[in-house]
C-alpha cells in the first residue's frame, strides 16, 4: 500500500516520523511537511495544502493527516467520490491519542490503518462503522478479503443495513465456503427465501433473489491464442462472446494466460492491462504437460512447439476447461475455471499483535536510534510495557498512552511475573530491558518462568548491548575473541567472579567488564584491575563509557594501571584489551590479524 503522510507542526512531524517508521514496515510511506519544517531528509516540503491534497489523493491508496479532522475534511472534501474508489484517510491528533479513519473504512482499509496508527502511538482507533460496532457480517470488507467483485454497491448497502437491523439476508453459493455461515445470513434452500440476498457466483445471470448482492470470484482464466501483430479490440470482442457464450460475467476473470513467445504481445498487455487481468505465460514444455483433452493442431505444433495454446495455456494452473477452443480472425480464446478458495473465517492476526504473549524486548543502551526496528515494532504492538523504573522512563514520552508499569530495581522476579499475568489476562506485553534482554536482562527469568503460564507465549527481541554500543564509542576493542563478565556479586559469588577474570585474562581475551561499581562495592573494579595485573601488563590498553547513548555520553582510553585508580559508577560498561590492543589516533583498536606492522 502507498501512504501519503502530512503534519503540519514541529510536534505533529514528530509524531508522524514515529508512525512513519511503524507503517515502513509493510507498506511505502512518504512525509510531506510545511518547507520550513522539511529540513530533513525523508520529509518533502510542499507548495500547497491543496495540490498536496489532490496529488496523494490521485496517486496514494492512503492518507494520512496528522492534524485537526477539520483540516483533513476540508482538503479531501474536493475529491471525494465514492467507497470504492476512494482513497483510506486516517487523521490522528498531534499527541496520538486518537487515529480517526474518516473515509473508506472498510474497502479502502482506513480501519485497519487507523488501528495501526493508533498502535504506533499507543493510542486509540476511533471506530465508527456499524458494522463493526455491532459486529455484523461486513460483506464489502469479507469481498476485498477474499477478492471478489461486488457489482451491487447499491444492495450491497441494503444488506448491511438489513444485517444491522436483525433481518435475514439470503446467501447462495457456487462455491464452497469454508468457516461458519456469519449470523444474519440464511443458507440456499431456506423458506421462505429472503427477498434480499448475496449471490456468489462466476455467472452472468446468478440473481436468486428479488434484491441480489453479485459478489463474483475472479477464478476464470482466458486462454489466448493469436497471430503477431494483433490488435487488443480483436482480441476483446473474441473474448466478450466466448464469456458470453459460457453465461459467465466479465467480472470473473482473474488472468489471461498464453505461450511464452507472445509475452511482449502489445494486444494481449494491453487487453490485460485496461481490464486489470493478471498475465501469465507458458512454456511450449509446460503447455505440453498440462494434463487433459484438447484440441490439436499440426500446423501450431508445428509453428510454436506444442499441439494447442489457448486451452492448454487456460487449464494451466490447475483450471477445468469451460469453453472450448473458439477461434476469430487470427485469434483462438478457451475459458477455464478454478475453484476458488473461500472462507468466512477470520485472517490469522498477524504475530506482533498476538494476545497472550509477552515479548522481552533489548532497547539498546540508551538512545532511541540505537533500537532496531523489531524492538520498536513490539512496543508498538503492546497493550502494556513493564519495566525498571528507569527503562520505563526512557520509553514513557513516546508512548504515553500505553498502560506502563514499574517495579524497584531489585524486583525482577515480581515484575516478570506481573508482566506474565497481565498476558494470561489477554494483554499484548512488552517487558523492556537496556541493551540486550539475553545479557543480564530478563529474558531468561521470564522464560524459567513461563511453565507457571501455560497459555502465554514469550518471545526475546534482541538489542545493542552496551558491549556493542561502548566499543563503537571507543573504537574497535572487541575485533578478537572477547568475553563479558559482570563484577556484580549480587549472583555470583566474587571468588567465580576472580576465577573468570584469571581464564580470561589467562586466554588474551578482551573483556568487557559490566557492573563494574555500585554503592556498597565501590572498589571492584579496583580488585578486578589487580587480578587481571597478575597475568596482564600494567600498560595493556584499557577504557571505559559511562551513559552510553545517553545524555552526558563520556568515555576514556587508559591504561590497566590508570584504569585500577578510576573511579566509575555502574552506568558505565568498561573495556580491556588483549596484549596486542592498540591506540590508534585516540581510539582503542584490536588488531584484525591482517596488517603485519612492527611496532
Ligand atoms: N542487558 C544490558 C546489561 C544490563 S547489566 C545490556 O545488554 O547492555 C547493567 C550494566 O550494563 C551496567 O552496570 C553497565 O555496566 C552496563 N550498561 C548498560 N547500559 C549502559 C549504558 N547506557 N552505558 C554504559 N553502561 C551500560
Amino acid at each position: 500500500m502507498r501512504i501519503g503522510m502530512i503534519a503540519f507542526t514541529q510536534r505533529g512531524l514528530l509524531l508522524a516520523h514515529r508512525i512513519m517508521q511503524s507503517l515502513q514496515m509493510c507498506d511505502e510511506v512518504s512525509l510531506a511537511a510545511p518547507p520550513r519544517l522539511a529540513a530533513e531528509d525523508d520529509v518533502v516540503g510542499y507548495e500547497s495544502l491543496a495540490s498536496w491534497t489532490e496529488r496523494a489523493f490521485a496517486s496514494c491508496d492512503a492518507l494520512v493527516f496528522v492534524s485537526a479532522c477539520g483540516i483533513a475534511v476540508r482538503s479531501i472534501a474536493p475529491h471525494v467520490r465514492d467507497k470504492f474508489s476512494d482513497p483510506a484517510v486516517v487523521c490522528v491528533d498531534e499527541t496520538g491519542a486518537v487515529a480517526v479513519p474518516l473515509l473508506s473504512g472498510h474497502v479502502g482499509g482506513a480501519n485497519d490503518l487507523a488501528r495501526r496508527v493508533a498502535m504506533a502511538t499507543g493510542g486509540k482507533p476511533a471506530i465508527s462503522t456499524a458494522t463493526d460496532l455491532n459486529d455484523a457480517f461486513a460483506v464489502d470488507v469479507w469481498a476485498v478479503s477474499q477478492d471478489l467483485a461486488l457489482l451491487d454497491r447499491e444492495v450491497a448497502r441494503e444488506v448491511s443495513a438489513a444485517l444491522l437491523d436483525g433481518e435475514p439476508v439470503g446467501f447462495e453459493s457456487d462455491f464452497a465456503v469454508g468457516g461458519a455461515l456469519p449470523d444474519g445470513l440464511v443458507a440456499a434452500g431456506a423458506a421462505p427465501v429472503p427477498n434480499l440476498g448475496i449471490s456468489l457466483s462466476c455467472r452472468k445471470d446468478a440473481a436468486p433473489f428479488a434484491r441480489t448482492l453479485r459478489l463474483v470470484p475472479r477464478a476464470v482464466t482466458v486462454g489466448v491464442g493469436c497471430k503477431r501483430g494483433e490488435d487488443s479490440a480483436s482480441i476483446a470482442r473474441l473474448v466478450d462472446a466466448c464469456l458470453a457464450e459460457a453465461g459467465l460475467a466479465s467480472q470473473a476473470v482473474g488472468t489471461l494466460a498464453s505461450i511464452d513467445l507472445k509475452s511482449n504481445e502489445p494486444g494481449l498487455c494491453d487487453l490485460a492491462q485496461a481490464r486489470g487481468w493478471k498475465l501469465r505465460f507458458h512454456t511450449a514444455e509446460e503447455l505440453a504437460a498440462v494434463p487433459g483433452e484438447f484440441s490439436s493442431s499440426e500446423f501450431v505444433l508445428r509453428t510454436v512447439g506444442v499441439d494447442n495454446v489457448c486451452e492448454r495455456a487456460a487449464c494451466a494452473n490447475g483450471e477445468s476447461l469451460v469453453l472450448a477452443r473458439h477461434a476469430g480472425d487470427g485469434v483462438t480464446v478457451a475459458l477455464a475455471l478454478r475453484e476458488p478458495a473461500l472462507s468466512f473465517a477470520a485472517p490469522t492476526p498477524s504475530l506482533p499483535s498476538a494476545r497472550h504473549k509477552v515479548t522481552c524486548v533489548g532497547l539498546g543502551p540508551g538512545g532511541a536510534d540505537d533500537m532496531t526496528y523489531r524492538a520498536r515494532a513490539a512496543l508498538d504492538a503492546s497493550d502494556v510495557i513493564v519495566g525498571y523504573a528507569s527503562y520505563i522512563d526512557l520509553v514513557k514520552a513516546e508512548y504515553p498512552n500505553k498502560e506502563l508499569l514499574s517495579t524497584p530495581m531489585r524486583k525482577e522476579v515480581d515484575r516478570c511475573r506481573m508482566a506474565l499475568e497481565r498476558a494470561r489476562e489477554g494483554a499484548r506485553v512488552a517487558v523492556v530491558c537496556s541493551g540486550d534482554p539475553g545479557i543480564y536482562g530478563m529474558a531468561g527469568l521470564l522464560l524459567e518462568l513461563a511453565p507457571d503460564y501455560p497459555e502465554v507465549t514469550v518471545e526475546v527481541v534482541p538489542g545493542v548491548s552496551a558491549a556493542n554500543g561502548g566499543a563503537a564509542v571507543l573504537g574497535a576493542p572487541l575485533m578478537h575473541d572477547w568475553c563479558t563478565i559482570s563484577l556484580s556479586d549480587l549472583m555470583t559469588p566474587w571468588d567465580k567472579i576472580e576465577r573468570r577474570l584469571v581464564a580470561a585474562a589467562q586466554a588474551d581475551f578482551c573483556i568487557a567488564l559490566y557492573n563494574p561499581s555500585s554503592h556498597k562495592r565501590a572498589d571492584y573494579l579496583r580488585r578486578a584491575c589487580d587480578v587481571l595485573l597478575a597475568y596482564q601488563s600494567p600498560n595493556t590498553v584499557c577504557g571505559y563509557v559511562r551513559s552510553i547513548g545517553r545524555e552526558g555520553q563520556s568515555s576514556n582510553v587508559l591504561t590497566l594501571r590508570e584504569l585500577r585508580d578510576t573511579p566509575v559508577d555502574m552506568l558505565t560498561c568498561v573495556f580491556v584489551g588483549n596484549s596486542e590492543t592498540r591506540v590508534v589516533d585516540g581510539r582503542m583498536v584490536t588488531p584484525r590479524g591482517y596488517l603485519q606492522r612492527s611496532h
